[in-house]
């Protein structure tokens, strides 16, 4: 027997986790509705035609070799421009660097910047690889709440106290994943004075950035003064593009404390080669390119988000936080007597009503008794969903 490295048998992704249950009901023949996986690609949407004839371009026209390890010059002008639009940030191309999508600057940045034994801020709950990559390198990911009865606003004193000697950076992720809250700009603002007051970076996921219902995102990129930020973003969401694995981050460092992080980070970025030369093209086009699209789909996704919000707030058992971002509602179990956790009422919810939603404690603890349901499919499935759903409610607490 090959006996694979401890620290790969300590990762886990709740998100598929739980699939393997889902499967075996398919498997007798059984339809579940799979609202567990964030990929808009899946359902009705699709990287807008501008994208797409791009990449195809790149294709035929013979863009197939590799490219610089830090992006082609021209998509990193691109992200500058977009950046520039978007977060008003002073930055030039020799500040972006390209990635194979956001979880591979997670990778990098991670990999470079973490010792065994040192920390980093994450929120709870949590998109799982900020805990699962950091654990991968030996680092402690250290998790702060966020406040549901506050919607899901970080909590600053809780992040306070979780700094110490060891603390290497602040990850912030806004729109977040799983609870869907858009952070104040007031947060964001405690957040750059938190950090600059023990010297730490943020570390910013915008993936979400421009799915937003109510209010807008505010990236702490474009509030702060010295505090350095490394901004990620990339084509999986607001471009619907994740299958082409194509991503991107930004350093806002006007002081220039994050040289020697950036020298590290490129050495892993000369290991890895290069990411895809022609999704680069695509992004370029995207980056470049009309944004009509967005306005559609997020119409549809508010759509979807109100539904399933009002279905929520009718089912007993659950109570929700309306979410302001992306396309997650995290509802939280009331009714704790029929269940163990909150991983068993999920599978419980597969087994009898076969909806497959994501257990909370997946995203960390202050996620537990909750669960994630993605709101990406159109109305009709998410009201069998719902109705579906209901109708377990109402059966177990009959019991
Ligand atoms: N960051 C967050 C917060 C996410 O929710 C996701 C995907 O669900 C990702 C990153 C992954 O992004 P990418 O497809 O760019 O790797």
């Amino acid at each position: 027997m090959v006996r694979p490295a401890e620290r790969a048998m300590g990762v886990e992704y709740a998100i598929r986790d739980v699939v393997l249950p889902a499967r075996e009901l398919e498997k007798r023949g059984i339809k579940v509705i799979r609202l567990n996986i964030g990929d808009p690609v899946k359902f009705d949407f699709q990287p807008p035609k501008h994208m797409v004839d791009a990449y195809c371009k790149a294709l035929q026209e013979g863009h197939n070799y590799y490219g610089p390890s830090e992006g082609l010059p021209e998509l990193r002008e691109a992200i500058v421009e977009r950046e520039k639009r978007k977060n008003g940030v002073d930055i030039t191309p020799d500040d972006v660097r390209v990635t194979a999508a956001v979880t591979e600057a997670l990778q990098l940045i991670f990999g470079a910047l973490l010792n065994p034994g040192e920390n980093i801020l994450v929120p709870s709950p949590s998109y799982p690889p900020y805990t699962g990559l950091v654990k991968f390198y030996a680092a402690e990911p250290r998790e702060y709440l966020t406040v549901e009865e506050n919607g899901w606003q970080p909590d600053i004193d809780d992040m306070r106290k979780k700094i110490d000697e060891k603390t290497k950076a602040i990850a912030v992720i806004n729109p977040n994943n799983p609870t869907g809250a858009l952070y104040e700009k007031k947060t964001i603002k405690e957040i750059l004075d938190l950090a600059g007051e023990y010297g730490l970076p943020v570390i910013s996921d915008e993936i979400y950035d421009l799915m937003t219902y109510e209010g807008k995102h505010v990236s702490p990129g474009s509030l702060t003064k010295d505090v350095p930020v490394i901004v990620m973003n990339g084509l999986s969401k607001v471009y619907f593009a994740t299958g082409w694995r194509l991503g991107y981050f930004y350093y806002v460092d006007p002081e220039g404390k994050l040289d020697e992080l950036r020298e590290a980070i490129d050495k892993l970025m000369r290991i890895r080669l290069c990411p895809s030369t022609p999704a680069q093209f695509a992004a370029i086009a995207g980056l470049t390119g009309p944004m009509d699209y967005l306005e559609e789909y997020m119409a549809k996704l508010k759509e979807r988000r109100d539904y399933v919000y009002k279905r929520l707030t009718e089912i007993p058992g659950v109570s929700t936080v309306k979410p302001q971002g992306a396309f997650y509602i995290f509802p939280r179990i009331e009714e704790r007597s029929k269940w163990k956790n909150d991983k068993e009422f999920v599978l419980d919810v597969l087994n009898e009503a076969h909806v497959l939603f994501v257990h909370g404690s997946g995203f960390g603890e202050a996620g537990e008794w909750h669960f994630r349901i993605v709101f990406l499919p159109p109305v009709e499935i998410l009201e069998e969903a719902m109705n579906r759903f209901e109708e377990f409610m109402r059966k177990r607490l009959a019991e």
